[in-house]
């Protein structure tokens, strides 16, 4: 669906479509017929250079090819259809949504010099007919023309006989309908460029999300365009993403983000949870403000205020704050919640820095924390059936003017007595009026007293069933929602450098390790080879494993039955309630990577996640597959190259010995450790009034402990005398002292 690479095709200028000769034909680099655009951009423009990527942009505009560039905002995009204009014979159609910018770019090229006019509705119609005029005569490079104007086929049809050089479309991202800006005209903007005989066509944006692009492509039909990422790398930001195991830590993490970096923001994803954050942080008295879309206008204004104007260094936040700040020196951004979309990540963490110092974004990683994104995504895909019982309590509530005065919430409660449930939040609820709104079958008013507003019934009231979507459309919106937090997911189990991957993300073909992230700190950015030895057949014995867990549904397909956690355990051989209850001590894969331990597992599945050989499956409860890819890998038809983890204690994998069996455990690898353990032994023993040492543990238990220094008891007791008893009893501090042990020499 997408094109390759952009970096390359802007360098490569391969074949392309002509459309004035409908042949193909080869584009010549040194072609020297081709204008000197370089002289163009001097002349004209009056800039000394080009900025990346504007002459490749231009230069592929300019050979007629379909061009898609996706610059952030301030990285020069009209340049990239103007400087194109002036050179090329005929006029340049600039496609453009705001007519305030309109108007300001027109002045700007007039006084460069270069002949443009705009078509709008803020025009009386004189000044339209003055504009169609001057460009059917040949008199103007450019044309900006507000969408709205193609509603009517006949102005499309005026432009016959116009020499159109270019049609441009600026704010592409306008077409995309699931985007937070889709403009219905756009959507005829293809018809449009039909009529026009496919002049070739140009579409700019600063949105960059993968899917955003593919709907440009496919609703203007371009044909094998040049696509152009480039200029979303922010170098003085460092990228970090921290797994926490819960509220504890993240307080921990954000104290210590405060102390260090003095300005920042702290991200939460609910209002709930941001007043818990702000409420910490008053007790421990460090000053901040809140700020939440449930204040009032003039609160939040307030808290703003504070913070820009410095009087505060530390605001906690959902993400309704934002758009406003224009504060340059924030120092750090943390999110505190999993945010619902690699895109709402980088831009709430692209407002570090603005100064271009250095600054800090962490996220702070629970897994926990998806079930709340669950919940939204939940909560803004209402399925038809709530709709229409929406759509029904409104009705119900109707009077005969058709206009209810009805809450949200009581829509709610209407749709879930009619159900005899409790199925429907007031999100969905909310969710479902916009739509009902937006595809016209209600509308809403402010009510002329007291809160709330009111709805309209636009027409008669329809029976349920007649409430009707596009095919399709619902769902679509959903796995889209879905897909987003996945993205998300993948990022944070990603194992290369952080700011790759999301420049990756975005279509930044050339990006490379940045050497700010925590991957990059931690030497992990090197760029995966292809998997060999232990560490492929590890790749293999896992997943291996998450099939055996899985159903089986046809010829390498599976279902997955559970989750990452169970099948982690099963495959250390873990002795758990929960594995034994469903079984999963007698798949043959079970213990199959207990000498590697725990850690070493989980990060393994991580891995596989990141590397798309599993994945985990949405729903109530998140479960564990494997996926297609993964399923050539376990077959050994595919050599994956990824980055695995490291097994602890060093670069080598280390064979643990097998636990409970062996009669002597050799001599321990920890030698410390041991004399450690015996010590505490001895303490324990004195402490004790000197039992007989079989009553505590002998020496050949410590050996054991020491060299598979269990996370555990339960791990603990796959070693030969260690029962359950012991476990309890005695174990603690002996776990206690190993943990010690491993933080002190950095094995954790
Ligand atoms: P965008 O549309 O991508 O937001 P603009 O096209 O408005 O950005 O350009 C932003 C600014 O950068 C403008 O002031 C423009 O004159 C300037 N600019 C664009 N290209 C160049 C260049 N090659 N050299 C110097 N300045 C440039
Ligand atoms: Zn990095």
């Amino acid at each position: 669906m997408f094109p390759p690479p952009p970096g390359r095709q802007g360098r490569i200028f391969g074949k392309f479509f002509s459309k004035e000769s409908g042949k193909r034909r080869l584009s010549d680099p040194f072609d020297m017929s081709r204008p000197d655009i370089a002289k163009a951009l001097a002349a004209h423009f009056g800039h000394t250079s080009f900025r990346k990527p504007q002459r490749e942009v231009v230069e592929s505009v300019v050979s007629g090819r379909d061009t898609l560039a996706i610059m952030p905002t301030g990285g020069g995009k009209s340049l990239c259809y103007q400087l194109p204009a002036v050179v090329s014979d005929g006029v340049a159609l600039v496609v453009s949504p705001l007519i305030a910018l309109m108007k300001d770019q027109v002045d700007a090229l007039s006084k460069k010099g270069i002949p443009a006019a705009m078509i709008n509705s803020s025009q009386s119609w004189a000044e339209q007919k003055g504009a169609m005029d001057a460009m059917r005569s040949g008199a103007l490079k450019l044309v900006y023309i507000a969408p709205e104007r193609f509603r009517a086929q006949s102005f499309t049809r005026s432009l016959a006989g116009v020499k159109i050089s270019l049609f441009a479309v600026d704010e592409a991202h306008c077409i995309s309908q699931w985007g937070h800006d889709f403009r219905p005209d756009y959507m005829r903007l293809r018809e449009a460029l039909e009529t026009l005989g496919r002049p070739p066509c140009a579409a700019f944006t600063a949105t960059a999300t993968p899917e955003v692009k593919g709907d440009i492509i496919s609703q203007l039909d371009m044909r094998s365009p040049a696509v152009f990422v480039s200029g979303f790398a922010r170098p003085n930001l460092s990228f970090n993403v921290t797994q926490v195991s819960g509220r504890a830590e993240k307080d921990a993490k954000t104290r210590e983000l405060i102390a260090k970096f003095k300005t920042g923001i702290i991200y939460c994803s609910t209002r709930k949870s941001a007043e818990d954050v702000s409420k910490g942080l008053a007790l421990d008295s460090i000053p901040h403000v809140l700020y939440h879309g449930g204040m009032t206008p003039a609160q939040r204004d307030e808290a703003q205020d504070e913070f820009v104007s410095g009087r505060a260094d530390v605001a906690v936040a959902t993400n309704a704050f934002g758009m406003g700040i224009d504060r340059p020196d924030i120092r750090f951004v943390c999110h505190h919640d999993l945010p619902g979309s690699v895109e709402a990540f980088y831009q709430e963490a692209g407002r570090a820095g603005r100064d271009g110092g250095p600054a800090r974004c962490e996220m702070l990683f629970s897994y926990a924390d998806k079930r709340v994104q669950d919940f939204f995504i939940e909560g803004a895909n209402p399925r038809i059936a709530e709709i229409r019982a929406v759509y029904s309590a409104i009705c119900a509530a109707a009077g005969s003017d058709g206009t209810a005065s009805i809450s949200i919430d009581d829509m709610a409660d209407a749709a879930n007595a009619a159900a005899g449930r409790k199925a429907l939040s007031s999100m969905s609820a909310a969710s479902a009026v916009s739509l009902l709104k937006k595809h016209g079958f209600i509308e809403r008013l402010d009510a002329p007293s007291g809160p709330g507003r009111l709805t309209r019934l636009i027409g008669p009231a329809l029976p349920p069933s007649h409430i009707v979507f596009p095919p399709g459309m619902l769902e679509e919106k959903r796995r889209r929602d879905e897909q987003k937090l996945k993205d998300l997911l993948r990022f944070a189990y990603s194992r290369g450098c952080r700011q790759e991957w999301i420049l990756g993300y975005f279509g930044e073909a050339d990006a490379s390790p940045c050497g700010r992230c925590d991957r990059c700190a931690s030497g992990r950015a090197e760029p995966a080879a292809p998997l060999s030895g232990e560490a492929l057949e590890d790749v293999r014995k896992a997943l291996s494993g998450i099939a055996r867990m899985s159903f089986k549904t046809g010829r390498r397909e599976w279902a997955p039955r559970f989750g990452r956690d169970r099948i982690a355990k099963s495959l250390c051989g873990s002795r758990d309630a929960r594995i034994l209850e469903a079984g999963l001590d007698r798949v043959s894969t079970y213990g199959i990577l207990k000498e590697r331990g725990k850690a070493y597992v989980g990060s393994l599945i991580d891995a596989l996640l990141d590397a798309g050989l599993a994945e985990i499956s949405d729903g109530e409860y998140p479960l564990l597959g494997i996926t297609p890819k993964g399923v050539e890998v376990m077959l050994g038809g595919l050599v994956p190259s990824m980055d695995i983890p490291k097994p602890a204690g060093g670069g080598r994998v280390r064979a643990r010995p097998a636990a409970g069996g062996s009669a002597d455990a050799g001599e321990p690898e920890y030698p410390e450790l041991y004399s450690r353990l015996v010590e505490l032994r001895n303490a324990v023993r004195r402490a004790r009034g000197n039992p007989p040492i079989y009553a505590l543990f002998p020496n050949q238990v410590l050996k054991n402990l020491a060299n598979l220094r269990p996370a555990d008891a339960e791990e603990a007791m796959k070693i030969k005398g260690i029962g359950p008893q012991k476990a309890q009893t005695l174990l603690p501090p002996f776990l206690d002292e190993i943990r010690k042990f491993e933080r002190e020499n950095g094995l954790a």
